[in-house]
């Protein structure tokens, strides 16, 4: 049991309630003061909880099966996101932190910001305190290292994470850096703890190298006791009597604590490991089980490195790394947090006297319009692409979808395009017709798992009714037949569907009612997942169109649209007359533009006529687009130019 004291309790009142406690049977384990006051209770006493919280200076009394309240799911179910300025860390991104092992020199960090920055990491690490095991080893340039780093991170756009070895360092360095490391060797190390997190910067915790997942919670939760919220626990290995790497990476200890607690959980493959070599796969193995981010040690010159050198990536290493991450991120049904590479340009300008750039991170736009109830596979992709921060405008229909984005209650919009089991969604690809102001400003994709959903106490036995949208039964159509007797009924969207089984009011038809969409619908209208990836492959892809207005559109765009656009859409029509389609297709031959998607819709009022839907890849030459647009202009009827957008990979 934990007994949150109010922040105003005098010494009197929580001595009366430490007494209170003792006489009713409890130990009492100490106290933490910070922003926050708690009792840590136990023992075998009993005490009217209700009596308890009505003593004064009591806040709160909150029973928990574990010892660390503040940091563990019981008390938050939702995944927490931590800022550290303008870049997240937890939710659905992949976030990478990349620098040196020590901050050397100035041109040192300098050159490592700007080779991980143009890679895609979104923030910067460095020590300039070193925890050395060696009295003699190089101990870090000090306070002039952190002023390095952060004129580095400054001038890249990037937050600077920093370790911190002493509370009395941590009151100075706290003006320099962005958020706080705290090492390996401290996570035991109460006091710094207790000054870390309440000093009102996020704080980055890593394992220590004998600490049990317990004991680890435990310090994050003395963190949070003392004040701070945005704590980020960190997996960098633990000591096993295996001695061929540094250390053993704890894969495991990522589903272990995303099960535990609510914080948000990176790897430091580089401490992990300890060989240069390894770095890279041990990265992807902490993706592919679940970590929010990672903090890999980058060094232009890892030969000539004052520490860390055998395990720190070439900055080659560390491009194909993130490559790597950007597929991988996908399967896992992550995005990864990139900023563009001509930002990093554009912000050694600011340096020199140039205009800002806008921040790494996701900035946060204006509404952005979406089908169905929460839940929805499109809802999901506006958060991908926009973040969750992102204000949402729920509709009824993909049509009020394109009718809040042109009426401007919106400013973007996200609409499905095809499914890779499934196909096309004919409806939206008709809509760009009907809507020649709406264009498409980008696109993502990802990977969609089906679930059966009915109420908690309902049996796949007991289900007669199944809803759905068509997409959402075609994706699980070997599924289905399985069930024939089952009555298939189409619903608008997914999880509209999922919400419908809570408005019927007859208790016995509830129970006899499933839906497929995902878990997430299930979860945001409390029913639970009866079967989950019933989809016929598990390679379910569905790609979703950011629509915009044409013009006039001043909604600032995630980072990934900032991108060079490298794909662009068009629709058009053809002379009923032989030939006319490989006309107009050897236009994009000849000018050597790939096709990468074609497909036929009827020209509505003109029976047997046809509307050609075109995805292209812009090639590098600008000019030979623009003669491939204007060939094909010519040669064909209608023709209406969708948008240029950056491909989703
Ligand atoms: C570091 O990140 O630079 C470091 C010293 O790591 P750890 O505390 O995990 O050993
Ligand atoms: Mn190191």
């Amino acid at each position: 049991m934990i007994v949150v004291l109010t922040k105003d309790i005098s010494p009197h009142d929580a001595e009366m309630v430490r007494s209170y406690l003792r006489d009713h049977g409890f130990n009492v384990r100490g106290q933490v003061f910070g922003d926050a006051a708690l009792l840590g209770v136990d023992g075998k006493g009993q005490a009217d909880i209700h009596e308890l919280s009505l003593l004064p200076g009591v806040e709160r009394v909150a029973a928990t099966s574990k010892p660390y309240e503040l940091a563990s799911r019981e008390t938050h179910a939702e995944d927490s996101i931590v800022s550290v300025g303008p870049v997240k860390i937890g939710g659905t991104r992949i976030t990478v932190i990349a620098g040196p092992c020590a901050v050397e020199s100035r041109e040192q960090i300098e050159e490592t910001a700007a080779r991980v920055r143009e890679s895609g990491a979104v923030m910067l690490r460095g020590g300039a305190y070193k925890p050395r095991t060696s009295p003699y080893a190089f101990q870090g340039l000090g306070m002039k290292g952190l002023e390095y780093m952060k004129a580095a991170g400054e001038a890249y756009n990037m937050p600077i994470v920093t370790e911190v070895v002493s509370p009395e360092l941590a009151e100075q360095m706290k003006e320099l850096t962005d958020m706080f490391q705290i090492g390996a060797r401290n996570m035991q190390n109460f006091e710094l703890l207790k000054k870390a997190g309440s000093l009102g910067k996020p704080v980055l915790l890593k394992r220590g190298p004998s600490a049990t997942i317990e004991e680890w919670l435990l310090s994050a939760e003395y963190l949070l006791a003392a004040g701070t919220r945005d704590v980020v626990l960190c997996e960098r290995g633990i000591r096993t009597f295996e001695t061929y790497t540094r250390n053993t990476l704890d894969i495991s200890a990522i589903p272990v604590v995303k099960a535990l607690s609510h914080l948000p959980i990176i790897v430091d493959p580089s401490h992990a490991v300890g060989i240069r070599a390894k770095v890279s796969p041990a990265a992807l193995a902490a993706i592919a089980a679940g970590a929010d981010g990672l903090t890999v040690e980058v060094h232009p010159k890892p030969d000539a490195a004052l520490s860390d050198g055998p395990q720190s990536l070439y900055p080659e290493q560390f491009e194909r790394l993130m490559r790597d991450i950007e597929v991988l991120s996908h399967v896992v049904g992550k995005e990864l947090l990139r900023t563009p590479r001509s930002a990093a340009s554009v912000n050694a300008q600011a340096r020199v006297g140039g205009a800002a750039a806008p921040a790494g991170g996701t900035p946060a736009p204006r509404k952005i319009a979406f089908s169905g109830a929460s839940g929805a596979f499109a809802e999901r992709a506006a958060i991908r692409a926009f973040g969750e921060d992102a204000e949402r405008l729920r509709t009824e229909s993909f049509g009020a979808v394109f009718d809040a984005v042109l009426e401007g209650r919106a400013a973007f919009g996200v609409v499905p395009l095809e499914n890779s089991l499934a196909g096309s969604v004919y409806e939206n690809y008709d809509l760009f017709m009907q809507y020649p102001d709406i264009a498409i400003a980008g696109e993502i994709k990802f990977r969609i798992v089906h679930s059966l959903i009915a109420c908690e106490k309902a049996s796949i036995d007991g289900i007669k009714i199944v809803r759905s949208h068509p997409q959402g039964f075609a994706q699980c159509k070997d599924f289905l037949e399985k069930h024939p007797d089952w009555k298939l009924e189409p619903w608008s969207n997914t999880a509209s569907a999922v919400f419908s089984i809570t408005e019927e009011t007859d208790d016995e038809k509830r129970m006899s009612i499933a839906a497929i969409a995902s878990e997430a619908a299930a979860q945001s209208h409390g029913l639970t997942a009866l079967k989950t990836g019933i989809e016929t492959d598990p390679r379910n892809y569905t790609r979703f169109a950011i629509i915009s207005r044409k013009e006039g559109s001043v909604a600032p765009v995630p980072e990934s649209m900032r991108m060079k656009p490298d794909k662009a859409s068009l629709i058009f029509s053809v002379k009923d007359e032989p030939g006319s389609l490989y006309k107009c297709l050897k236009i994009l031959s000849e000018e050597g533009i790939n096709l990468s998607k074609l497909e036929s819709r009827p020209l509505l009022g003109q029976p047997w006529n046809y509307l050609f839907y075109v995805d292209v890849s812009i090639p590098q030459n600008a000019q030979v687009f623009e003669n491939a647009l204007e060939r094909l202009r010519a040669a064909t009827g209608v023709f209406h130019f969708l948008g240029r957008y950056r491909a989703s990979l």
